[in-house]
């Protein structure tokens, strides 16, 4: 495997850059894009780029001379900046995917994987906390989440178009909520649990948090070292159609909280803003297909996926001056 060069985009953000690293150690020769770079250490690839993916003409160069495409780039972020910006998110993540997919053909890459996401699955499969599980042809009919998943689904056929008419092998993954050290936990795009360690680290023991929505809306979480092994294992397999990554531990809100005012080793109070989105009531993968395919499926529990998330976030708050401001 040492001879495979590897293009990692979105190599700035979050699970790109878990991602590098995972493929650096596997010998890999690694080159990272991004319009940024990570923002909590250093990035193991051997060359990073700052290059802005919605231009063709950056595509191209990003591509270069790689066999692999590992495609995370995307405009996105938590519950609360994906329901605001749907024209932002759908018209910036429409342009990076269309870009990024032309110019690895063209540049001769063998493989490319597209990280999708549970936000395509219909909004009529997910209103109740206690779920159905998604299986992976659950997504159609469509009723995706508005501008990030309809975006994302729409990207998952021309991955499949391009399969079919021109023989490139492409990888599709639907990742359910990553989450992990290294991730944004303040500013608006931070997810679900990155969010809750923050303001638990924040609290006081006995002080009050502020939930968004009555907390009994139901999710599953993957800790990041599963996503990027899940990533690898997808893109070495010969399974083209789209797969579900996560974990089937399905949990509420509050017991989300509950689990990290545990491990913070505080009592936290809830304060449930129902006037904030909550995303869909319920959601939660179906692995069957995981299995099947890979003989292999997430296995870091919440618990101690969480053991390991807290500290870093509470550890990094201890260096930010604007504590206030972000209590708030
Ligand atoms: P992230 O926001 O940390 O990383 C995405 C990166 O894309 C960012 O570093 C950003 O700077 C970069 N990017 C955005 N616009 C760009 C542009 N024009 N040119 C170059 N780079 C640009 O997000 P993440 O959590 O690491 O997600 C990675 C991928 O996985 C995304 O495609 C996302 O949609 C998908 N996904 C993530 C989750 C999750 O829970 N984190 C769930 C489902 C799907």
């Amino acid at each position: 495997m040492s001879n495979t060069r590897a293009l990692v985009t979105g190599a700035g953000g979050f699970i790109g850059h878990h991602l590098v690293k995972y493929l650096v150690r596997k010998g890999y020769w690694v080159r990272g894009v991004d319009a940024k770079r990570p923002e909590y250490e250093a990035t193991a690839a051997h060359e990073f780029e700052l290059l802005d993916l919605r231009r063709f003409d950056n595509c191209l160069i990003a591509t270069r001379g790689v066999d692999e495409v590992y495609h995370l780039a995307a405009d996105m972020g938590g519950i609360g900046y994906i329901t605001a910006f749907h024209a932002d998110i759908a018209r910036n993540s429409a342009m990076i995917n269309l870009h990024t997919l032309e110019a690895a053909r063209l540049n001769g890459a063998e493989r490319f994987l597209f990280s999708s996401s549970a936000c395509v699955y219909p909004q009529y499969l997910q209103d109740s906390s206690d779920v159905t599980n998604l299986k992976e042809e659950d997504a159609y009919p469509a009723e995706p989440e508005e501008g990030y998943g309809t975006e994302k689904l729409f990207m998952e056929s021309l991955c499949q178009y391009y399969r079919e008419d021109y023989g490139f092998e492409t990888r599709i993954a639907r990742f359910h909520n990553v989450y992990g050290p290294l991730g944004t936990y303040d500013g608006g795009k931070e997810k679900a649990p990155a969010a809750i360690c923050r303001k638990v680290a924040l609290a006081s023991d006995g002080d009050e948090i502020e939930i968004w929505g009555d907390g009994e809306q139901t999710r599953s979480f993957m800790y990041v070292d599963d996503c990027v092994e899940g990533i690898y294992r997808i893109m070495r397999s010969d399974y083209g159609q789209p797969l579900n990554l996560g974990t089937d531990e399905l949990v509420s809100i509050n017991q989300l909280v509950d689990l990290v005012s545990e491990i913070a080793g505080k009592r936290i109070d809830k304060r449930h803003d129902l006037s904030k989105p909550q995303g869909v009531r319920g959601r939660n993968s179906d692995n069957t297909k995981l299995r099947q395919v890979l003989g292999w499926e997430p296995r870091v529990s919440l618990r101690e996926g969480l053991t390991r998330t807290y500290p870093w976030i509470a550890s990094e708050l201890q260096g930010v001056t604007r504590v206030p401001e972000l209590a708030r």
